[in-house]
């Protein structure tokens, strides 16, 4: 038990002795703000109290070549989100992919959401929270598998799913 608590203590603390915490600080690029107004008018319709006050969002090469973007939530600091700005993240995504990843990075940053890899029995995925593939409700670029390519419908679940991750299954996952 003692351990536990020590691990747990150690990851709240980071390695940081600074006792200072930041001032509540906002800043984001003009390309992202779309996104975290949408994520707000989502939060509004289900009655979150979270804020989106205290958030930095930049694009970056801190981020590594095979990840879209990352959340930094360190204690006493403002959350950090760091974009990859790459043809295939960004630069050539549709606006619902890029929805798709902001969202997923404020949950982390914002909503304090983990990682979630779990499956419908239909394949598709509970959250998306999962790491794997964030344009979860995003129509696909090459519409080669049909009606199946088409994921836009599935975008006020997987935003209900956000917000509260007991949301129920839906028909579509059934
Ligand atoms: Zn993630």
């Amino acid at each position: 038990m003692r351990h536990y608590l020590f691990l747990i203590l150690f990851l709240l603390t980071g390695c940081h002795s600074d006792p200072q915490p930041e001032p509540i600080q906002y800043s984001v690029p003009t390309e992202v703000e779309p996104y975290i107004q949408s994520f707000r008018k989502e939060a509004k319709k289900r009655n979150s109290q979270v804020s989106t006050d205290n958030l930095i969002v930049t694009f970056g090469s801190a981020v590594s070549e095979d990840i879209c973007g990352e959340c930094l939530l360190d204690n006493g600091k403002t959350p950090r989100i760091t974009l990859n700005s790459d043809a295939f993240c960004w630069q050539q995504a549709s606006q619902q992919a890029r929805e798709c990843l902001v969202f997923h990075e404020l949950g982390h940053c914002l909503l304090k959401r983990a990682h979630k890899t779990d499956k419908y029995p239909n394949g598709a995925y509970v959250s998306l929270m999962n790491p794997n593939d964030v344009a979860i409700y995003a129509a696909c670029l090459y519409p080669i598998g049909g009606d199946e390519c088409n994921k836009r419908p599935r975008r006020d679940y997987y935003i209900d799913e956000l917000f509260d991750a007991n949301t129920p299954t839906p028909v579509w996952g059934k």
